[in-house]
């Protein structure tokens, strides 16, 4: 009885040890060298490795759930998921270019829009990236002297937007790569203290994007067909998040900036094929000028710290 009441106990700590790990997908970006080596790149943990060792290498991590993201259709996705599936691992998303098309979410597996939807939802997350000596040289650089700017970007993946946050927080290629707040259909991800500048706009080390502005990406904007719905609610989410941070930082709707406005770059590329900028800065100017919603307060508070 003793032995069976140890055994009970020893698995419910098993157990709770797993669940503590699994924090939702792991993250995962693939991609094909020139020589035509498979390689992955996991956000969260910064594993990197050939790509047959990616189902064992999830595993290790406690990981039972992977979105999967590559520019490259050249891969064989049938086979990596079924290797991925052989280990018990779920893949919930993965994002393929069709060869010879614009990218397209081709294995859709997020699903469609939840029926009962309800009210729609937005909560401050402030998730700020670590304070190590690699981060503080690459994405940290320094402090903004003044904010006279808000700038729109879309990821251009189908990621969520705290996974964004452990891309940032865990790449070591020596880009120089950061962001304040990355938003996506549930949560406004706060990455960068707000006194602190990013490398986002691609203007430079002088360039007012980089030094003046700060970084909203817009998440999910690889997610198209049955999930294009996610990148719609992270896109109605952004447009509260911009107001909230105008109306913090004493700005108007006329500061606000697409990453293309600073150094050309085809970004936010969603909100650019779709033509829709000047509608988005209406929204926001609309939200600006009357009082902050229930929502918007939320984000505010978060704002200052409160
Ligand atoms: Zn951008």
């Amino acid at each position: 009885m003793r032995k069976m009441i140890l055994m009970l106990v020893v698995s419910t700590l098993f157990l709770a040890a797993v669940a503590a790990k699994e924090s939702g997908p792991a993250a995962v970006a693939v991609s094909r060298g020139k020589n035509g080596e498979e390689s992955f790149f996991i956000f969260g943990t910064g594993a990197t490795g050939k790509l047959s060792d990616l189902p064992s290498e999830l595993r290790k991590s406690g990981c039972r759930e992977a979105d999967l993201s590559a520019w490259s259709s050249e891969i064989d996705y049938g086979k990596l998921l079924a290797a991925l599936e052989r280990k018990g691992i779920r893949v919930t998303r993965c994002y393929v270019p069709d060869p010879g098309r614009a990218s397209w979410f081709r294995k859709n597996l997020a699903g469609p829009e939840p029926e009962a939807r309800g009210k729609r939802s937005l909560s401050f997350v402030r998730a700020l990236i670590e304070e190590n000596e690699y981060n503080r040289r690459y994405k940290l650089p320094g402090k903004f002297e003044t904010v006279k700017y808000v700038t729109i970007h879309n990821t251009a993946e189908p990621f969520s937007a705290r996974q964004e946050r452990d891309r940032v927080d865990s790449r070591r290629d020596n880009m120089s790569v950061s962001f304040h707040f990355a938003v996506d259909e549930r949560e406004a991800v706060q990455i960068l203290p707000l006194d602190i500048h990013g490398w986002h706009a691609g203007d430079g080390a002088q360039g007012p994007g980089n030094t003046q502005s700060i970084g909203v990406e817009i998440c999910r904007s690889q997610c198209r067909g049955a999930a294009d719905w996610q990148y719609r609610r992270s896109e109605e989410n952004a447009e509260i998040l911009a107001c909230a941070l105008l109306r913090h930082f004493g700005l108007t709707a006329e500061q606000l900036r697409m990453h293309r406005d600073w150094s050309g770059k085809y970004c936010p590329h969603r909100i650019l094929e779709e033509n829709r900028f000047e509608s988005f800065r209406a929204r926001v100017a609309e939200r600006l000028s009357e009082k902050p919603d229930r929502e918007e307060r939320e984000i505010l508070r978060g704002l200052s710290g409160r």
